[in-house]
């Protein structure tokens, strides 16, 4: 007969490896699908500077890499797979990915949050040659370039003031007439001489073949286009939660956050969920590793209460 693990856990940004290293502490027998991007959003950030405990600072990368290695201490199975469905209509749970059916007395969902994108042809061709989602990260790589930053919300004011530490000009651009962040941001940004802002626009289309050129721009209100030579798109219009495979399963929001139901734990009993997939407030490594360590411990109490037996999970709800 196939193992049933204590836990299987979905992702690997610090929520994941977080309730890894605790389950696993625990004695529990955990597998984790680290996904086929193993190490989640701080893979794609520069150095990470307010995690306590490195006081110098250190690279989400190589961050990622100390929390796997701490989980993999402690016995955790991993495997670099994407989960392609889940069965939580009974116990033991199933987990599905390309290379079978995997079981699991419960479950932690960790999946985080993606960036979202405008969903041109171009911005997607472009990606990683001028097109790029995080300031953070490759701010650094448009030293005196000329970039627009395409938002109205807290993360395109962050995201444009940081900017201003690189770039020659970043042009802000807003699809409305007010911004969504808040007042301090927006002070930021408006006193700032190194950006100017470009309201009711959108993008049309980013323009260059191997890199970014420019972009053309329609105003809203009036149609007119033009163009704006750039060599930088940093798009900065949210993020969303990975949270499709659980449609219609798990409770969530308008947006597509789980929502837990009790502490970490979700509308079905055994099933916990985690860090920034739970999470649009406040998305820093460090409360997403909090919340990791919260559903372990919810999972635990949780396993020893129902004694681990296996028994339907509409007993539960
Ligand atoms: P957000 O508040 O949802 O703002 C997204 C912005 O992108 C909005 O202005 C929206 O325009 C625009 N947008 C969305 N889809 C678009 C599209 N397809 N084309 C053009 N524009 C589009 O997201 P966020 O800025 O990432 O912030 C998320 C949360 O994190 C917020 O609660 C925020 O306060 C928080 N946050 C806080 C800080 C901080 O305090 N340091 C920093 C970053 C984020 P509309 O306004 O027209 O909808």
């Amino acid at each position: 007969m196939a193992k049933v693990y204590g836990v299987i856990i979905i992702g690997s940004g610090p929520s994941g490896y977080t309730s890894a290293i605790y389950a696993a502490r625990a004695n529990l027998s955990v597998l984790m699908f680290q996904g086929y991007q193993v190490g989640g959003q701080l893979m794609t950030t520069s150095d990470v500077e307010n995690y306590p405990g490195f006081e110098e600072g250190i690279l989400g990368p190589e961050m990622m890499e100390k929390f796997e290695m701490q989980a993999r201490r402690f016995g955790t199975e991993m495997m670099a797979e994407d989960v392609t469905a889940v069965d939580f209509s009974k116990r033991p749970f199933t987990v599905t990915t390309d290379s079978g059916d995997y079981q699991a007395e419960s479950i932690i969902i960790a999946t985080g949050a993606s960036a979202k994108w405008l969903g041109l042809p171009s911005e997607k061709h472009l990606q990683g040659r001028g097109v790029t989602a995080c300031a953070t990260c490759d701010g650094f790589f448009f030293k005196k370039k000329d970039v627009i930053v395409v938002g109205g919300g807290d993360t395109a004011m962050e995201e444009a003031t940081f900017l201003t530490r690189y770039v020659n000009h970043v042009t802000l651009i807003h699809r409305r007439e007010s911004f969504r962040a808040s007042k301090i941001m927006q002070d930021r940004v408006q006193s700032n001489p190194k950006i100017s802002v470009l309201m009711n626009t959108e993008i049309v289309e980013v323009l260059g073949d191997d890199a970014v050129t420019g972009v053309q721009l329609r105003n809203v209100q009036t149609g007119a286009e033009e163009k704006l030579a750039v060599q930088g798109v940093f798009v900065a219009i949210g993020h969303q939660p990975n949270t499709s495979l659980f449609k219609g399963i798990l409770e969530m929001d308008a947006a597509g956050y789980i929502i837990p139901k009790e502490h970490t734990m979700t509308n079905i009993a055994g099933v916990f969920a985690a860090g920034d997939v739970t999470d649009h407030r406040y998305r820093q490594a460090i409360t997403a590793a909090g919340d990791g360590c919260r559903a372990a411990i919810d999972m635990e109490r949780w396993l020893e209460d129902t004694q681990g037996e296996i028994v339907g999970v509409e007993n539960w709800n």
